[in-house]
């Protein structure tokens, strides 16, 4: 099987490189990529936004699956295009995407299918605003309802703030502060039949102890030890099949990657937010431990079979990511900066620690930071504690001047578990 992927993120170099240990792909393709993606596919120049520019390099490819990694081509309708030319592709509709694209829909989808998730409002007017920050009170959640890349979202005990960052959009939702751990829990389905993939954490602040702005994310965790082993199983049962079902309903079924974001809250699981696609980071940890090929499972949602697929195979492994960022990150990013230590960690630490990029590009022999976030440094362990310290000493060998990382992705979960043990 030929397979194209679109996107150009750690995300996508983390399913590049399942893509490429499937043994029934036989060829790999990715638009754009960056300068690691390169090592395991063929990339292409082509606007991701552009559903028939795309569906256009499917048709070149003669792909036979087509799988879209950001959540902005598939807003943009680009799955729809390709599906129309007739290529099986992993991602759903524009209009099933609406679920990550407007918060409002996700919240009137949750209402509907009686699906936990904070109480909220949806606020146009200052007035509004006003009124729903005293209804819930202190810490403030207020939520432009559109694409911000996870960075639309302010969480403070500041009114001023709170109403200020309401002020800045057009239309946002007020929410009642959830407290609890949270947890990312993917699902692959085909718009009917729901498969989850096991739960991750991802760690939202760009500083170490949770302080800090709100990033994409600095790095993420999989399995948590300390999660309760029916929580996947009670999920699936009170919040992702009736979401599926709920669209399915409305007549715009979604097929791909379902992310529920959840609060495990003293009142029980709540959602928090969904995303129409992979998450990035934790699809560097969530994959690392995928034994299923990753084709077969993107094929059978991409085709409306996932009823008929075995069931999933995972590794006993744990698996750490360490997010490697740019000087001034999550603020406008310096590129441009030259990368050192990639071919020591590749000798030295693989198979347990490889780096996925995410802003990198080929200069001539270098290869320099090109975004914010640049690199994944993922590894996997007997538990958590091993592969945070292969993470780390892989980190220790890369050079980019100004990065900053956090140090303290899975230490946490890494203490429960060897105290639960
Ligand atoms: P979202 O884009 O909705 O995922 O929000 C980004 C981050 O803001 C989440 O991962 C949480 O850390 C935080 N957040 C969002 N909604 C709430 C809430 N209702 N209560 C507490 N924290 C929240």
């Amino acid at each position: 099987m030929k397979v194209l992927v679109i996107g150009g993120g750690a995300r996508e170099h983390a399913l590049c490189r399942s893509l490429s240990l499937d043994p029934d792909v036989t060829e790999l393709h990715c638009a754009p990529g960056n300068a690691g993606i390169a090592e395991v596919a063929q990339q292409h120049q082509v606007d991701a936004l552009d559903g028939k520019a795309v569906a256009a390099l499917a048709a070149e490819l003669e792909a036979g699956l087509v799988v879209i990694g950001p959540e902005a081509p598939l807003v943009a309708g680009v799955a729809d295009a390709v599906r129309e030319a007739g290529f099986p592709v992993f991602g759903p509709s524009r209009e099933a995407a609406v679920l990550e694209g407007s918060k409002a829909f996700a919240k009137d989808v949750m209402a509907t299918a009686g699906v936990p998730t904070a109480r909220s409002y949806v606020c146009t007017t200052p007035a509004e605003v006003a009124e729903a920050l005293a209804a819930f009170g202190a810490p403030y959640v207020v939520k432009d309802d559109g694409l911000a890349a996870g960075k639309g979202v302010v969480v403070t005990s500041d009114v001023e703030e709170a109403k200020a960052h309401a002020a800045a959009c057009e239309r946002v939702v007020i929410e009642e502060f959830l407290d609890g751990p949270e947890v990312s829990l993917f699902a692959v389905t085909d718009g009917e039949t729901v498969v989850p993939l096991q739960p991750a954490q991802d760690f939202k602040r760009a500083l170490d102890g949770d302080e800090g702005p709100n990033t994409g994310g600095m790095g993420a965790y999989s399995p948590l030890p300390w999660a309760d082993p029916e929580l996947v199983d009670d999920v699936l049962r009170t919040v992702l099949q009736p979401t599926v079902d709920e669209l399915r309903r409305r007549g715009t079924p979604f097929s791909g990657l379902l992310y529920a974001g959840l609060a495990i809250t003293s009142r029980g699981v709540r959602v928090i937010e969904f995303n129409a696609r992979f998450g990035d980071p934790e699809t560097q940890v969530v994959l690392a431990r995928l034994k299923t090929p990753l084709a077969s499972l993107l094929l059978a949602s991409a085709n409306g079979t996932l009823a008929d697929l075995e069931p999933l195979r995972w590794s006993e492994d744990a698996a750490v990511t360490v997010v490697v960022a740019s000087h001034n990150y999550p603020g406008t990013p310096r590129t441009g900066d030259p990368i050192t230590g990639l071919a020591e960690v590749a000798a030295e630490d693989a198979p347990h620690a490889y780096v996925l990029h995410a802003g990198t590009r080929q200069d001539g022999d270098a290869v320099v930071s090109a975004g914010g976030r640049v690199l994944s440094v993922t590894a996997t362990g007997e538990d958590l504690a091993e592969a945070r310290e292969r993470a780390y000493r892989a980190v220790a060998r890369i050079g980019l001047d100004g990065s900053h990382h956090r140090t303290d992705i899975a230490a946490k979960a890494a203490d429960t578990a060897t105290t639960v043990a």
